[in-house]
């Protein structure tokens, strides 16, 4: 030990930005590298929010904003919400964050403690369990099974509630998985969480825009007899590309928004400005970007979803949602890392494993669409030739 406390030994990591590293390592030494691992649009910022970025600075705003975001901003993020949820939210519970992954840390560091539990999706994002674990809370995983579409069992995630867990994690449509919930489970579980009312919900909706066939997304916010339980995380950066602004947004029941708030006074003080004016524009300003990079994702998810299909020991849902798919890869004596490394090492082509997802990601690996259709046909001649080997 050095010194530190002993809760910094229990932070786990983003193996993505691990395997963004390695590639770009590859490419130093002359490799292309084909990067399907990292989770990020492969297109720019729309023009329109850039110019109004910067404007903003143009215009002089170049000091701290209020700690819980400009309320013009705040007063935008509700309406759109309303457009989308039908639900009504007051921008005053509405707390601006540099990115969507600090309504994470916060939200866990408000109610992780240890002797409490907190229900996390498995696979799931990376940081849900390596900031349960920092707080000393004891992490239950959730199975999402792919013979479920990846979504959850209501009656199985009731079973796992007992009198120690405080907070539930919801986030659909899911990272690794594209999975998206179906309303009948999420029916059940909000009936079910009645009889638990001490238990809140945080409900990660970062994808929520992007979602295809007739998927729609349905926020647990809905649901009138959990809304004073129930926090959204969602922001600009899968919707908008703006993954380096960094910039995203918690809502909080009224009853411990001043609890995040401090977390963010005492930490980030406020989200830089530009970006805030930046995402007033991203969401009144004109849709047909978002539109367009979604209907290039569909084609993409379509096009790797039959292609996939068709290669013997392999077996991959049609996702609803987010732009990864999440195939079953059956190799002889090869689990999911080994299969990632030897991808990326000897054919150039980064993915990441699905175990490092949870314990029920083994077998499987992310593959992230953010890629032009052209890799992804290079990745596929690749990935059979490896199945053949
Ligand atoms: N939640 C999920 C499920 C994500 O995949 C990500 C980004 N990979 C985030 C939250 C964090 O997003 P941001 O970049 O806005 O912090």
């Amino acid at each position: 030990m050095d010194g530190l406390n002993k809760s910094m030994y229990d932070i786990g990591s983003d193996s993505a930005f691990a395997i963004l590293a390695r590639s770009q390592e590859l490419e130093k030494k002359g490799n292309s590298v084909i990067n399907l691992g990292i989770g990020q649009p492969d297109f720019p910022t729309p023009q329109n929010v850039v110019e109004a970025a910067i404007k903003a600075l143009r215009d002089g705003h170049h000091g701290y904003t209020s700690s819980n975001g400009i309320k013009e901003l705040r007063t935008v993020v509700a309406d759109n919400f309303y457009k989308r949820n039908d639900v009504e939210i007051d921008p005053d519970n509405i707390l601006i964050t540099p990115g969507g992954k600090s309504v994470i840390f916060y939200t866990l560091l408000m109610f992780g403690e240890p002797n409490a539990e907190i229900i996390f999706p498995d696979p799931g994002f990376i940081a849900y369990k390596s900031i349960i674990d920092y707080t000393g809370a004891k992490a239950v995983a959730l199975p999402h099974r792919m013979e479920n579409n990846f979504s959850f069992d209501a009656e199985e995630l009731l079973s796992l509630i007992n009198d120690k867990t405080k907070l539930i994690i919801l986030n659909s449509p899911a990272n690794p998985t594209g999975g998206v919930v179906s309303e009948a489970e999420l029916k059940k579980l909000a009936e079910g969480l009645l009889k638990f009312p001490k238990v809140y919900v945080l409900s990660d909706e970062i994808y929520s825009r992007i979602l295809f066939d007739n998927h729609k997304h349905l926020s647990p916010l809905r649901f009138r007899e959990i809304r004073d339980r129930v926090i959204v995380l969602d922001g600009w950066s899968k919707t908008y590309s703006m993954t380096g602004w960094r910039l995203g947004f918690g809502i909080y029941p009224k009853k411990i928004f001043n609890f995040a708030e401090k977390l963010a006074i005492n930490s980030h003080s406020c989200v830089n400005s530009a970006s805030q004016f930046a995402g007033i524009e991203a969401l009144t300003g004109d849709q047909k970007p978002v539109d367009d990079m979604i209907n290039e994702f569909n084609n993409r998810r379509n096009f790797l979803v039959s292609e996939l299909n068709k290669i013997e020991n392999i077996k991959c849902k049609k996702p609803g949602g987010a732009f990864y798919v999440f195939p079953r890869i059956n190799k002889e004596n090869m689990n999911s890392i080994e299969i990632s490394k030897y991808l990326l090492e000897k054919k150039f082509i980064a993915t990441v494993p699905g175990s490092s997802f949870g314990k029920n990601g083994e077998g499987f690996l992310r593959i992230s669409y953010a890629s032009t259709l052209k890799n992804l046909e290079k990745f596929i001649v690749c990935l059979k030739d490896f199945m053949n080997e």
